[in-house]
């Protein structure tokens, strides 16, 4: 496992001093809340979306409440219809499954359709050693595998961070064609490209947006249409999706559908909806041979049933993210692991360890936005402020910033020594500020003024001000 997630700061403090990144992000927020605002719209008025938002959680709720038994209903359904299920327990177990399915049946070629958790296990590293050629098709996907196999930087746009210059760059040099900079025309090529191998892979790879327990289904909601070939063409199919995606039913499905694509792209509907129940029968025409369910735990198991598990509830829209204006201003990568932005700040220290993403539950200006949005209505706000107790607790926070709180509780726990506290800090304060509104430099706490100026003091301590006021009703009897 990668954890990047560690130098959280430092990345953020690049992705800040980086002029490209900076213009794209620029260029892209706003662009999926305007839409999904619309699309909320639709759904009627606000009581309509709240009624639905409701229902989708309780559905959620339902399922993680009893997930052992959800699954093992959706692992009999899913193996009565000729699939096969297996567990993973972890990132190396996903690749060891697929290495060995592509063995047993002489697979060279894997075309993929997006799938988180084979970003979680790095599979295509995997799957390149063991001699299969897996290829992204995904057009977002695609992008980031041939520019040297980047990571994406959202979780339903990966390529949100790049500019339609560097897409066009890019394209020119690795297709060796005259460069292009209609979308249009970078899109047919990429098509074109892709087409090619849509017809020559053995093995398709999908994730699964949601698994229906009581058909043994996967849905799979995708714009591009390429879900449908990863899944169809290949005579081998391997789902790979976490233990949480469970849902009791198909009409859960269609609630959850009216959700999800306007939470996630503003659309009232993806482009394309596919509903998978098992192996290719002999009257169907296209399907697969062989189907092949890798359910995912990776750190799931530990939070069902834990003080977080509403991030269980999550159906990956991506509109936190979308409404952060953390994430807004430094993008995906600064995160350093698969999920960015608010849930990503709460579900990498929970599936990767506290330690290795210290900084993420402080990655939040806990505003709100995203608890305001989020389709399953998880409290974000209220998780990450847990997971920074959780990591006082643990003693996992900085010397100096321990020491600097203590000294802060033992002072606010005295009222004497509070007020003559403030009464000097507003005199300091006063001083540097020399007359003028604000200060520049804040010699005790630099970082505090490294982007922006510091607030002088405009009169008296709230204390001084209450005591004059009392005096004057006082007076006034
Ligand atoms: S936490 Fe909520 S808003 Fe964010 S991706 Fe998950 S479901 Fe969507």
């Amino acid at each position: 496992m990668d954890f990047r997630s560690r130098r959280f700061k430092a990345n953020a403090s690049a992705a800040l001093a980086n002029p490209v990144l900076q213009a794209n992000m620029k260029m892209a927020k706003g662009k999926f809340v305007d839409k999904r605002a619309i699309s909320i719209k639709e759904l009627g008025d606000a009581g309509d979306f709240e009624m639905t938002r409701e229902a989708a959680k309780n559905i959620r709720d339902l399922v993680l409440d009893d997930l052992d038994l959800w699954l093992e209903k959706f692992e009999a359904q899913a193996e009565a219809r000729g699939a096969t299920v297996l567990w993973a327990k972890d990132g190396a177990e996903i690749c060891r499954h697929v290495v060995d399915i592509g063995r047993r049946h002489d697979i060279k070629k894997a075309a993929k359709s997006k799938s988180m958790l084979s970003e979680e296990a790095g599979l295509n590293l995997a799957l390149a050693a063991a001699g299969i050629q897996p290829v992204e098709t995904d057009l977002g996907e695609y992008i980031l595998q041939i520019n040297n196999n980047e990571p994406p930087s959202h979780i339903i746009a990966p390529v949100i961070h790049k500019s339609l210059d560097e897409v066009a760059d890019l394209f020119h040099a690795i297709h060796k064609t005259p460069r292009k900079t209609e979308i249009p025309a970078l899109t047919r090529e990429a098509r074109e490209v892709l087409r090619e191998h849509f017809l020559t892979a053995d093995m398709g790879i999908s994730g699964g947006n949601f698994l229906v327990a009581e058909t043994g289904s996967v849905a799979l909601v995708t714009n591009e249409g390429n879900g449908r070939m990863v899944t169809t063409l290949p005579r081998v199919h391997v789902v790979i999706t976490g233990i949480e995606k469970v849902i009791p039913t198909l009409e859960d499905l269609a609630l959850l559908m009216r959700l999800l694509p306007r939470s996630a792209t503003g659309q009232s509907i993806s482009n394309y909806v596919s509903v998978l129940t098992g192996v290719k029968q002999p009257e169907e025409r296209d399907g697969p041979e062989h189907l092949y369910f890798i359910l995912v735990d990776n750190g799931r198991a530990d939070v069902v049933g834990s003080e977080f598990q509403e991030m269980l509830r999550c159906i990956r829209c991506g509109a936190c993210m979308n409404h952060c204006p953390v994430y807004q201003t430094i993008g995906g990568h600064a995160y350093g692991w698969v999920y960015p932005g608010p849930m990503g700040a709460v579900l990498t220290p929970l599936y990767t360890g506290l330690k290795n993403a210290i900084d993420l539950p402080h990655a939040a200006t806990l505003c709100n936005q995203c608890g305001v949005v989020c389709p399953v209505k998880i409290p974000l706000p209220e998780l990450l402020r847990k997971l920074r107790e959780k990591q006082v607790e643990k003693n996992l926070r900085p010397l100096i910033e321990r020491i600097a709180l203590k000294a802060w509780a033992w002072v606010a726990g005295c009222p004497t020594l509070y007020a003559l506290g403030t009464w000097f800090a507003v005199r300091y304060l006063k001083w540097l500020a020399g007359g003028k509104q604000s200060i520049p430099v804040l010699g005790a706490a630099p970082e505090w003024t490294a982007g922006r100026n510091f607030p002088a003091p405009e009169g008296k301590t709230f204390r001084e001000l209450y005591a004059a006021m009392s005096a004057q009703k006082r007076g006034g009897r």
